[in-house]
């Protein structure tokens, strides 16, 4: 089976490697990726009525306000197509509200699988702190593992900087949100049977393999 139709939740600290894991799962299950944190900063770089309402809160590492991000998220469910065809979200949900919002907005199209990529906070500061991202598609880079040519992107050719919000301030301050807002989301799906977890400090491949692994295994595959 190769797992159409996927519907999958990945959560984990900043930097904890959900965004890579996720472009990886994406073309492997032929599912959509949809990031939070790329639709933001996509629609600030294109000065969008959105880009301007929540640049200032990914500036600073803060959580965009819950009603902004719902109104995201519905606009991209109600689009139709990721309902039936499988996605995979990184970055949302990220409080209990938003968590709340999902199960309404997905109804009769459960999870299959809430993945927690768990990595220790000082494996996280040394990988954000070298952190250098692509401003075009999102892809990850770091200081110890460059792209092929100068800082531009293997994947599309884009500009590879680092984040305003990976300065060591905010890193504080997603890490201190992370804990205080989206940790609990662990027990809430905990408590409803779909909560996995694998080792994210494990190179990247073999955390792939055993997300893979236990994905496969819970669907039956
Ligand atoms: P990371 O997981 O490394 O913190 P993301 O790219 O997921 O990075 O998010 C970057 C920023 O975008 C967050 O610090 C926050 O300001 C905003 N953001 C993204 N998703 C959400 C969300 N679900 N709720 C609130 N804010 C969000």
């Amino acid at each position: 089976m190769n797992g159409s139709g996927v519907r999958l939740v990945l959560l984990g600290k900043p930097g904890a490697g959900k965004g890579t894991q996720a472009a990886l799962l994406s073309a492997h299950y032929g599912v959509e990726h949809l990031s939070t944190g790329d639709v933001f900063r996509a629609a600030v770089a294109q000065g969008t009525p959105t880009g301007l309402e929540v640049q200032q809160y990914l500036d600073t590492g803060e959580l965009v306000p819950d009603d902004i991000v719902i109104r995201v998220v519905d606009e991209h469910f109600a689009a139709g197509g990721p309902l039936e065809d499988g996605f995979i979200l990184d970055g949302f949900p990220r409080t209990l509200v938003q968590a709340e919002e999902l199960e309404q907005v997905l109804a009769d199209h459960p999870l299959d699988v809430v993945l927690n990529i768990d990595v220790p906070t000082e494996t996280i500061l040394h990988r954000i702190a070298g952190r250098r991202v692509c401003v075009n598609c999102g892809a990850s880079y770091h200081l110890t593992q460059r792209p092929t040519i100068n800082w531009t992107c293997d994947v599309c050719g884009g500009e590879v900087v680092q984040r305003d919000d990976d300065s060591p301030d905010a890193i504080g301050r997603r890490l201190a949100l992370y804990e205080e807002q989206t940790r609990p989301l662990l027990d809430y799906y905990g408590q409803q049977g779909l909560l996995l977890s694998v080792d994210g400090s494990a190179p990247t491949d073999a955390v792939f393999d055993e997300i893979v692994g236990l994905i496969d295994r819970r669907r039956g595959a």
